[in-house]
């Protein structure tokens, strides 16, 4: 442990290249999806990834509330992601913040682009998302769970919407960042991405990377979203082929 003012930074990095929990630099935390676990949404999903546990449930396409917020020509896609009173070890005020209401934009707005929007006008398609434990990544997370509760609902997509972060740890660029990670690395970048086309339509970064690093984590990115995509449609194989939730799922 070294230390700078008060604070313990943790070796986030071992000289033999492993990271503050055993993994190497391009390997994602374990991953649980299940499909349907809630029965009164239309779709839902929860997901266990690392220490993040993340419910996301999607009703519509619905009446829009409010009413002046109804488009004519299609869809309109409302988020609202909420980091649980509980989620984390300081206590966090409950409620809305500037950061949740920041996250819930950037994550309608990547929906906004997968969904077939136009085909319902006047309508709304509405979005929860759930921290009940937080171990950074919370977003990603909850893009794969509100990705896979949409296909749940049976909401028309382009494709599923599978999201990493990835940052810069002790000067080496990493997938899928821990809490740790996030808090004492330089650089963290959550991304969602597009399967088919590549297309990125969330991407946001806090802290500093030279060019060179930025191209590596967007390669690195792609790479740990197309591993989660085949979670993720794995996860829905097993809700549908089996004719219920899928397995974990309670009842
Ligand atoms: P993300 O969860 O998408 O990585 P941030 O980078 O903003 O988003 O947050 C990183 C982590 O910091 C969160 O996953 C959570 O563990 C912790 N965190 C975020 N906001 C708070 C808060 N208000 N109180 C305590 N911990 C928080």
């Amino acid at each position: 442990m070294g230390s700078v003012g008060a604070k313990e930074v943790p070796v986030l990095l071992s000289p033999d290249g492993k990271r503050i929990d055993g993994r190497k630099l391009d390997e994602l935390r374990s991953m649980r999806i299940v499909a349907g676990a809630l029965h009164q949404a239309d779709g839902s999903a929860f997901v266990e990834w690392g220490a993040n546990k993340v419910m996301a449930a999607v009703y519509g396409p619905r009446e829009v509330h409010p009413r002046h917020l109804q488009q004519n020509n299609k869809a309109i896609v409302q988020c609202k992601y909420n980091m649980a009173a509980f989620s984390v070890d300081e206590r966090k005020r409950p409620g809305l913040d500037r950061r949740s209401q920041e996250i819930s934009k950037v994550i309608a707005e990547a929906f906004e682009s997968v969904i077939f929007v136009e085909e319902f006008p006047r309508t709304s398609i509405d979005i929860y998302i759930e921290v009940l434990q937080a171990n950074a990544g919370t977003r990603c997370a909850g893009v794969v769970a509100a990705s896979v509760a949409l296909a749940d609902a049976g909401i028309p997509m382009v494709d599923l919407l599978p999201a990493v972060a990835v940052g810069k740890v002790a000067g080496k660029i990493a997938l899928d960042l821990k809490k740790e990670e996030d808090n004492f690395g330089e650089a963290d970048l959550p991304m969602a991405l597009v399967p088919q086309s590549g297309r990125l339509v969330l991407l946001q970064m806090e802290g500093h990377m030279t060019g060179p690093e930025l191209s590596e984590s967007l390669d690195l990115g792609v790479v740990g979203c197309r591993a989660i995509y085949e979670k993720m449609k794995q996860a829905l194989r097993d809700r549908y082929q089996l004719g219920g939730p899928s397995e974990g799922a309670a009842q």
